[in-house]
């Protein structure tokens, strides 16, 4: 039995609620659960513990969160409402003492590499990040000592990895998902998955494909993450969900013995 607990550190899409300049009655709501930092979630599993993304406001997560150890981080992608944070975990490597393993699939890797181009040069300037880049080949990974099994979604024409763990299964970023990898996502406790906003998207899943996907493959629990100002305030939301699904929210902590 492995006691497994999931953190969003993040529930909203790329440009976070409020988006900037907004004055839409959402991006103005005093709902807690209305203001969504970019998505990213940490999940625990006996004691280690992984980072889900990187965004661009994991500092003010990571402050939000009193996190001040993370065992590796997993990358779902390159965009960079999931990368761009990556620097900010040098205060981790400085407070831990050593390295920060970061696992992506082969593009990811390497559009990180580039990025952060002088966090791996031959002379590093000090005080930059010490990151150790690990490619992900095939369908499980372990790291930072919990076990992940990987499942490939589409990003429109980008793949895209969810990570699951026991029941647990963490999916962002998908717009379509292949019967194969449906498959494994089954006999889940906790699914998150993306939903961007009622209206279609062309790389993103709405309200009624992430529905579909829960009810496809029929988790004890699922909740939306990924969420743009246009899919209404979580309490209007909340009128449109099956009792077996929530929106997301920051902070939120959710708690499975699996
Ligand atoms: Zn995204
Ligand atoms: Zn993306």
């Amino acid at each position: 039995m492995a006691s497994i607990e999931l953190r969003f550190l993040g529930t909203g899409t790329s440009q976070g609620v409020p988006v900037v300049a907004c004055t839409c009655s959402v991006c103005r709501s005093s709902d807690p659960r209305d203001a969504r930092l970019r998505s990213s979630a940490l999940l625990s599993v006996d004691g280690a513990t992984v980072l889900i993304d990187a965004g661009p406001d994991l500092r003010q997560q990571l402050l939000r969160a009193g996190t001040d150890s993370i065992d590796a981080v997993v990358l779902t992608h390159e965009h960079m409402d999931h990368v761009s944070g990556i620097d900010d975990l040098r205060a981790l490597n400085f407070h831990l003492q050593r390295h920060m393993d970061i696992f992506g699939n082969a593009a990811t890797i390497s559009s990180v590499r580039r990025m952060y181009h002088y966090a791996f040069a031959e002379q590093r300037y000090p005080g930059v990040p010490d990151l150790r880049l690990h490619e992900i080949v095939g369908d499980r990974v372990n790291a930072g000592g919990i076990d992940l099994e990987v499942i490939t979604v589409l990003h429109g024409e980008m793949p895209v990895l969810g990570f699951r763990h026991g029941a647990v299964a963490y999916i962002t970023d998908a717009k379509y998902i292949t019967a194969s990898e449906l498959d494994r996502l089954r006999g889940l406790d906790v699914l998150v998955v993306n939903a961007l906003r009622i209206k279609e998207h062309p790389t993103h899943f709405n309200l009624s494909e992430a529905l579909a996907v829960i009810a496809e493959v029929a988790p004890r629990k699922a909740y939306l993450t990924h969420i743009s100002h246009l899919m209404g305030t979580t309490a209007d939301a909340a009128q449109l969900l099956p009792a077996n699904v929530e929106l997301a929210y920051d902070g939120q902590v959710i708690r499975v013995e699996s």
